[in-house]
């Protein structure tokens, strides 16, 4: 079994995660977090608040609207430009995107092998291409494979080989077995059968109307159509009637922030640049291909921060959040060969972008994006600026104030316009984007792993004897400490678990579960293992006397015998996400 259907299993067996409407056949891409889950992505946006705000003097928080206007989203661009490449197999009517699908393979004597789902289906695929998509092409069929014989690969097409016992012309035959070829074939089925790319708009369209639109539009079209049979005119008629009350659910959480940033700025005077503004909210992108379960869905939760800084700083600031937030990567991931980050190469960067950098993770089909770190420039805020006719600058009143004492001084006005630049300027952004569901998914894959019975780490997929660890960095558990009686239907025994239950909730905020299952309890440990909690502590029937627990702990498995105190003292201990005295420098120098 594949490590992501694996942790998939355990996810929905342990309610961490599941397919919503399951009950009614589910819904492609839709995800439901159980009790677990919730606590998990909680747990991992709690993180990065807290080190992007928390730990910070110069960052502040929003929550804004969900529903947007077209003026933002048409001004920031996403109107026109948010589309991504879209291209259909023409053999099993997939879609997808085209710059993530892989290069054409062929078999070890050449050979294009196309995978189709079934036995009954690589049949109709097989008629398919003899009749229309590669007329006397040499095929042969084996089980759910259509092999198809290659003469030679061209930069751009693939020319194939001519069956001889085909008796079409041959100025027919030419055209059938050449085939274009950009690169990229069927992700699923290697088919290199696909039409042209065409781009598609991610974005999801809404209509805040009680008039259902769909009436708007057969009203308008019927119209239309009395005057003119022109469809482009109709279709222009319709957008223009629907337009007043259309609305996007928002693709990224950023815009909310620059369209706020003077409010921001007005009502919280003492940020001075460098100042940040974050924010952690649903984002919705209507995904051409849904995959990897929480990797890319249509609705997702994104984590951002939008760094405003002068011009002269945005290069360093850059550099400095790209290694502040690979700091924060490495706190919580334990295989850090798993993370790295990928800078873009001039023909990925946006155009008003001068440096850009994805942060991946090595999931289990290969390395996957899931934070952007980018250098923005003014692009946003000049374009909002420019849009509403509002400027949306920064004025340094300190280099003001010195440079009006200056002249109440000398009695002259200064105009030196470097002077002025550098008191008044539209900031520069930095941007961190990190997918929370993403991040959540790198996180529990880097902490799963599978040990045998003697506790030795084995591969994943080995079903036999093997149970799981999920080792979560404590902070991320969504269970921190279970309180668990030796004999589970002994009320003495249970009355004390349940008043330690309740002082560790209280003293430590933290989740606590009270296990009163009545396995044995070796069991109970390994069902707090597999979801991750760090500490069990049991009460047996030496507490009864002397009123000590014992503390296990779930990465070595040691057991100790300590007094209730000193349990709850260890998993505070624990908890702190740098030992005493010994905390790492947090701030990036302005
Ligand atoms: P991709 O190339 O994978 O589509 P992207 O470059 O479009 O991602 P960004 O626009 O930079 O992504 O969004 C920032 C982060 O939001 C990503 O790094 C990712 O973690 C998360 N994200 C983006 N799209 C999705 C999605 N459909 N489902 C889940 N998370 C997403």
């Amino acid at each position: 079994m594949s490590a992501m259907r694996h942790l998939l299993d355990l996810c929905k067996r342990r309610g961490f995660l599941f397919q919503s409407a399951e009950i009614h056949g589910g819904l492609r891409g839709a995800y439901d977090y159980g009790p677990l889950g919730v606590e998990l992505k909680r747990n991992v946006s709690q993180e990065w608040w807290n080190s992007m705000v928390y730990q910070r003097s110069d960052v502040v928080g929003i929550d804004t609207a969900i529903i947007t206007p077209p003026a933002v989203l048409k001004t920031s661009g996403h109107v026109d430009q948010f589309t991504d490449e879209m291209v259909d197999s023409r053999l099993s009517k997939e879609r997808f995107r085209p710059d993530k699908a892989p290069e054409l393979k062929l078999d070890d004597q050449g050979r294009i092998p196309i995978t189709a789902p079934d036995k009954n289906t690589a049949k109709l695929w097989e008629n398919d291409i003899r009749t229309q998509f590669a007329r006397g092409a040499m095929i042969t069929r084996s089980g759910k494979q259509i092999l198809m014989e290659v003469e030679r690969m061209e930069r751009d097409r693939i020319v194939l080989k001519q069956d001889p016992s085909t008796t079409s012309t041959t100025s027919d035959l030419d055209s059938s077995l050449q085939i274009p070829y950009h690169g990229y074939v069927d992700p699923n089925s290697n088919s290199p059968f696909l039409t042209e790319s065409r781009p598609f708009n991610l974005m999801f369209k809404t209509y805040l109307d009680p008039i259902d639109p769909i009436d708007k539009v057969i009203t308008t079209t019927l119209d239309a159509q009395k005057s003119s049979s022109d469809l482009s005119n109709t279709r222009q008629l319709v957008d223009k009637v629907l337009y007043p009350s259309l609305t996007y659910l928002r693709p990224e959480t950023a815009q909310g922030v620059f369209i706020n940033y003077m409010t921001i700025q007005r009502s919280h005077p003492h940020l001075r640049i460098p100042f940040g503004i974050a924010q952690v909210g649903k984002s919705f992108r209507n995904e051409i291909r849904l995959e990897h379960a929480i990797f890319r869905t249509p609705e997702f939760e994104q984590m951002e921060l939008e760094y405003f800084v002068a011009p002269w700083q945005a290069q360093d600031q850059f550099t400095s959040w790209r290694k502040f937030r690979m700091d924060w990567w490495r706190t919580y991931a334990r295989h850090h060969d798993r993370i790295r980050e990928r800078p873009h190469t001039q023909d990925e960067l946006a155009h008003y972008s001068s440096g850009c950098v994805d942060v991946e993770y090595l999931f289990p089909w290969g390395w996957g994006e899931v934070e952007g770190i980018a250098n923005r420039g003014d692009f946003d805020l000049s374009k909002h600026s420019e849009a509403t006719g509002i400027k949306l600058q920064y004025t340094d009143a300190i280099l003001m104030q010195e440079r009006q004492a200056r002249e109440k001084a000398t009695g002259q006005k200064e105009n030196n316009t470097e002077v002025l630049a550098k008191e008044r300027y539209t900031p520069h952004v930095v941007e961190s984007s990190c997918g929370l569901n993403r991040a959540m998914l790198a996180l529990m894959l880097d902490a799963m792993e599978a040990v045998d019975e003697q506790g030795r780490t084995v591969p994943l997929g080995e079903e036999k004897g093997v149970r799981t660890i999920m080792r979560l960095h404590p902070r991320l558990a969504p269970v921190k400490v279970a309180v668990m009686p030796l004999v589970s239907n002994n009320k003495d025994l249970v009355d004390i678990c349940t008043d330690i239950s309740n002082r560790l909730r209280q003293e430590l905020q933290v989740n606590v579960a009270l296990e009163t299952q009545s396995t044995t309890i070796g069991k109970r440990y390994y069902r707090m293992d597999e979801i991750g909690t760090p500490w069990c502590v049991t009460v047996d029937f030496d507490t009864l006397n002397d009123h000590n627990v014992t503390i296990r702990d779930r990465d070595t498995g040691e057991q100790r015998r300590v007094s209730k105190d000193e349990a709850i003292d260890i998993v505070q201990d624990s908890l702190r996400l740098y030992p005493r005295h010994s905390r790492p420098q947090q701030t990036i120098a302005a």
